[in-house]
């Protein structure tokens, strides 16, 4: 469905009541809290508050075209009409000791995943020669590991040379889990361009989601990231089993951590993990959350991450316009993600022009 297929009611005021004789309904009042928002983003260029993304998100469905549009037009005003398009590389899939619910790259849960060793550096940097090839500016490797020993840092630093010395104009980023000082400093020194490290949920929800480390460590590694001076990538899943509010919650931690970019992934439930029988978020709430992490964070890069093609099926033009300026296309790192082709003919659709395209690996 077309994003413009999702209509909402012409807003009535109080002063202006239709010509009957029954009561005027409150149906000014979701026209006015949406007005309210667009004011403070928009006009003032200011914030909105806790409470107001609380009654935002509490409008009828029959509001959410509006509020889609609100947040699609508070994107166009704060970042501009490009999307930036972008896949990631897998630089060791499987294997982690930590125990993250959703994840089917754990060792702890009888996974579908495969553990695999280093990717060897020449077909690492093979990958970021043909990613360059496409025009793209940024390469991503993602480890899967509670944090980087010495052998992996060695061959990151490793990689990442390689990838500076034969590759022209094409930034690194990387995602190694929970970093020491000393190593976030080291990345940063070797010219690691942005660090992704994903809160994952709202602070309160955090602890039904992991036991083998705690949401403070994910936070002062994200923290530890911005005092390097490298672009800081953070964001989470969306449907762990959070309830609403934790939702804004998390977006009010995120927003308050100042990340360049939040990826929004939804939970894709995997096999053989504890949230294996979750059930997905709805369409219209996946919408409604990501159009409310954009009034949020209004300047901040929102990127469709993983399971947005389950949750949101022929709705995902529509998500592009409530809000989201960035996405990840091709293979995600244990699922397949719609195929390149679809997605750029979406964007082409929706007349949104891309930014960067990185090669699928
Ligand atoms: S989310 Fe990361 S830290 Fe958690 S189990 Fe998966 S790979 Fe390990």
């Amino acid at each position: 469905m077309e994003p413009s297929s999702v209509k909402a009611p012409e807003a009535t005021t109080a002063s202006a009541p239709a010509a009957s004789t029954t009561l005027v309904e409150p149906a000014a009042e979701p026209a006015a809290i949406l007005k309210t928002a667009e004011h403070r983003l928009l006009t003032e260029r200011g914030r909105i508050t806790k409470d107001e993304a609380l009654e935002i998100q509490q409008l009828p469905d029959d509001q959410l075209g509006h509020l889609a549009d609100l947040a699609h037009r508070v994107r166009l005003d704060y970042c501009g009409e490009s999307v930036e398009v972008e896949s990631i590389i897998s630089g060791k899939t499987g294997g982690c000791p930590e125990d993250c619910n959703f994840c089917s790259q754990s060792s702890v849960f009888g996974s579908e995943v495969a553990p695999t060793g280093f990717i060897p550096p020449e077909q690492l940097l093979a990958a970021a020669e043909a990613t360059a090839e496409t025009g793209a500016t940024e390469f991503c490797i993602v480890y899967a590991v509670r944090g980087p020993d010495r052998r992996l840092m060695d061959h990151v630093l490793e990689c990442t040379k390689l990838v500076h010395e034969n590759v022209k104009g094409l930034e690194v980023a990387c995602s190694l889990g929970i970093l020491t000082r000393d190593q976030a400093y080291e990345l940063k020194d070797a010219g690691v361009h942005r660090y992704n490290h994903n809160l994952e949920a709202a602070k309160s929800y955090f602890p039904e989601v992991c036991s083998t480390h705690t949401w403070e460590d994910r936070m002062e590694t994200c923290e530890l990231v911005r005092e390097t001076g490298m672009e800081l990538c953070s964001g989470g899943i969306i449907g762990l089993g959070e309830s609403r509010e934790q939702r804004i919650e998390f977006a009010f931690q995120l927003a308050a951590l100042e990340p360049h970019e939040v990826p929004m992934n939804f939970l894709n439930p995997r096999p053989g993990t504890p949230m294996e029988d979750r059930d997905l978020v709805s369409p219209t709430e996946a919408i409604r959350t990501i159009a409310l992490f954009r009034l949020i964070m209004p300047s901040t890069v929102i990127r469709y991450a993983g399971g947005r093609e389950v949750t949101l099926g022929d709705l995902q033009a529509m998500g592009m316009k409530s809000g989201v300026n960035a996405l990840i296309t091709g293979n995600y790192l244990t699922t397949l993600g719609d195929n390149v082709a679809r997605d750029l003919g979406m964007l082409e659709d929706l007349k949104m022009p891309i930014k960067a395209v990185s090669k699928v690996i």
